[in-house]
């Protein structure tokens, strides 16, 4: 067979960001004011800052404004609700991002879900993840919305496909499942007790990987000519790697994306995305 497409997500990525900042002067040109990005970061961890300084410096690049909230790891949980509040109401703002995890005692969710729809660019709020099993419009998280643009992209066709998805995580498996079921494909969920899940993968026309464990998905699990997408990032003493063995799986797939340089970069760029999108909602309302 031959080797599978490589689906290049930096490309698609900059491609993506590229379409925002046209739709950002789009907006500004119109006489609307330009989208705006609230982050807060509470406490100091490393990989958190690193993340938020990337979401900020895209936002720069593309002429979103950035209103950046750092705060102390002691902050009080009513503290950082309040904040919250103030960022719903403020019309500047149209997006709000609370970087997780954030230190105990606080509660993720109960922040997250403090953030109004309309402004939910994470799309990871009960009303946001009601809105999507629904069928309803809204704003959709931002790493499956990313994998749904990379399929569309290779051209791969979903409807009455058999897209099979390993993970069934809030952030990551169930809105992935519902965005394929809503794109007409037949999905089938996998999770840590999935029996013979080699087997099931076998089946995929779209073999969708959001699991965690280095290498897992393997080149007997994969039928010839299946798209396999590799959501994870799983740091190993040789660098960074997916849950997929890309070197032996790339010989039998049809498609596949490289870790890194695959869904990672689609992740910011879709919540640049969800930032303009908002903006827009909020400029015709
Ligand atoms: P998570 O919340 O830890 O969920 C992992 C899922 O994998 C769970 O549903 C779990 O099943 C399942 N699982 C664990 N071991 C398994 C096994 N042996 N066989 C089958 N299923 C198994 O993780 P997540 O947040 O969804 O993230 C998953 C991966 O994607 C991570 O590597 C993460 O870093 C990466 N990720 C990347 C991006 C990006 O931007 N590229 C974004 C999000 C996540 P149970 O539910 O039964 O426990």
């Amino acid at each position: 067979m031959a080797p599978a497409l490589v689906i290049d997500g930096r490309a698609i990525a900059a491609e993506v960001r590229a379409q925002v900042a046209a739709g950002v002067r789009e907006l500004v040109a119109a006489g609307g004011r330009p989208p705006g990005l609230a982050t807060i970061l509470v406490g100091d961890d490393p990989a958190s800052a690193v993340y938020v300084s990337s979401k900020r410096k895209t936002s720069g690049e593309l002429g979103i404004e950035s209103f950046h909230h750092p705060l102390p790891a002691d902050t009080p949980q009513d503290d950082v609700l309040a904040l919250i509040d103030e960022l719903n109401a403020d019309p500047a703002v149209s997006g709000i991002l609370c970087q997780l995890p954030v230190p105990d005692p606080l509660d993720g969710a109960v922040i997250t879900n403090r953030v109004r729809a309309e402004k939910d660019v994470d799309g990871l709020t009960i009303a946001s993840a009601g809105r999507l099993a629904l069928g309803l419009p809204g704003l959709r998280p931002c790493t499956p919305a990313g994998v749904m643009i990379l399929l569309e992209k290779a051209g791969v066709e979903l409807q009455g496909s058999h897209a099979v998805v390993i993970g069934r995580s809030n952030l990551f498996g169930k809105p992935m499942a519902q965005l394929l079921l809503a794109a007409n494909a037949t999905v089938t969920m996998c999770h840590s007790r999935t029996r013979d899940l080699p087997g099931v993968c076998r089946q995929a026309d779209v073999l969708i990987a959001a699991v965690g464990r280095a290498r897992m998905v393997g080149r007997d699990w994969v039928k010839p000519g299946t798209t396999v997408i590799d959501v994870g990032i799983n740091r190993t003493e040789t660098g960074l790697v997916g849950d997929v063995d890309f070197a032996a799986v790339g010989e039998v797939a049809g498609a596949i994306t490289p870790v890194p340089g695959g869904v990672g970069p689609m992740t910011i760029a879709c919540l640049m995305a969800n930032t303009l999108r908002a903006a827009q909602l909020s400029a015709v309302a």
